[in-house]
């Protein structure tokens, strides 16, 4: 299991690798630019290099990029779609130059045009992108709480847009809070059973490449996307025993996203995973 945090606005990037690496984490997240916004600003490849070192440096790895919220694949909106596929292709190019192996993306919002033209709107979209994103980059879809016209709250949605494109050419990040609050119980052991058994069904286990793990204080299936320190929510400590002992390749992923990274917390977060994790 590579434990990892999610590098917060303030500080710098190597000032925050060295804090994660003296945490000892072993993988990391960053936003590429303003994740709230459509421009990333610039990044020399050189600097990109440096930060790329300084991650082997310290055996951290994978860097996840997260992408911006913005980007909405699913939009019927032909400008909005046209500056979200712009914006991801940037980002893949990003996360190339920083040798990340993974960009995470909010599956999408259907803005009122349905369920099904919605997921068919981003397997147009991904179709258009993939030719282009650079090979050493693969796009991750991440599940949603599922609020308003938020797509991929339900596996079976993740699964059919896997199943549009050739094995292995996209994967997975699971939020465990976001899974909360679309409905799946991951608050107990039996709950974390049925509910990979069911991502698996719908899915795949092989294709799950990331897990940002989250506690959130809303209450199951209420669609809310608020995070919470583990063990402070509603997702049960026994809960996210089960999902880090059950068995993973032992270069997964783990990513905390919890709310004021880059704080004390962080090594409060680390080291609850730490004892709950007997790997
Ligand atoms: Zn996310
Ligand atoms: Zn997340």
């Amino acid at each position: 299991m590579r434990f990892g945090v999610h590098m917060p606005q303030k500080g710098g990037f190597a000032k925050n690798v060295e804090r994660v690496a003296e945490l000892g984490c072993r993988s990391i997240q960053i936003f590429p630019g303003n994740p709230s916004g459509w421009r990333m600003g610039k990044l020399e490849a050189k600097e990109a290099e440096k930060r790329a070192d300084l991650l082997e440096k310290h055996d951290i790895n994978p860097l996840v990029v997260h992408s911006a919220y913005l980007i909405n694949l699913a939009s019927n909106n032909e400008e909005f779609l046209a500056k979200s596929k712009k914006l991801l292709g940037e980002t893949m190019e990003r996360a190339a130059l920083h040798r990340a192996p993974y960009v995470v993306l909010h599956t999408g919002n259907h803005g009122g045009q349905g369920v099904d033209k919605g997921l068919a709107q981003i397997i147009d979209s991904i179709r258009e992108g993939l030719p282009e994103w650079p090979l050493s980059v693969k796009l991750l879809l991440e599940n949603t709480a599922g609020s308003g016209s938020a797509l991929g709250s339900r596996f079976e949605e993740l699964g059919q847009i896997l199943a549009s494109f050739p094995k292995g050419a996209l994967g997975i990040c699971i939020d465990t809070a976001h899974s909360w609050a679309a409905g799946y119980d991951v608050g107990s052991a039996g709950g974390v059973d049925k509910t990979l058994s069911l991502f698996n069904n719908a899915v795949g286990l092989e294709h799950l490449q990331v897990i940002h793990v989250n506690d959130t204080r809303v209450d199951l299936g209420s669609k809310v996307d608020r995070h919470a320190h583990i063990g402070e929510g509603s997702i049960n400590k026994e809960g996210f025993a089960a999902l880090l002992n059950y068995g993973w390749p032992e270069d997964l992923p783990v990513i905390l996203e919890t709310p004021e990274n880059g704080t004390e917390w962080d090594r409060t977060n680390l080291n609850t995973l730490r004892e709950l994790y007997k790997g």
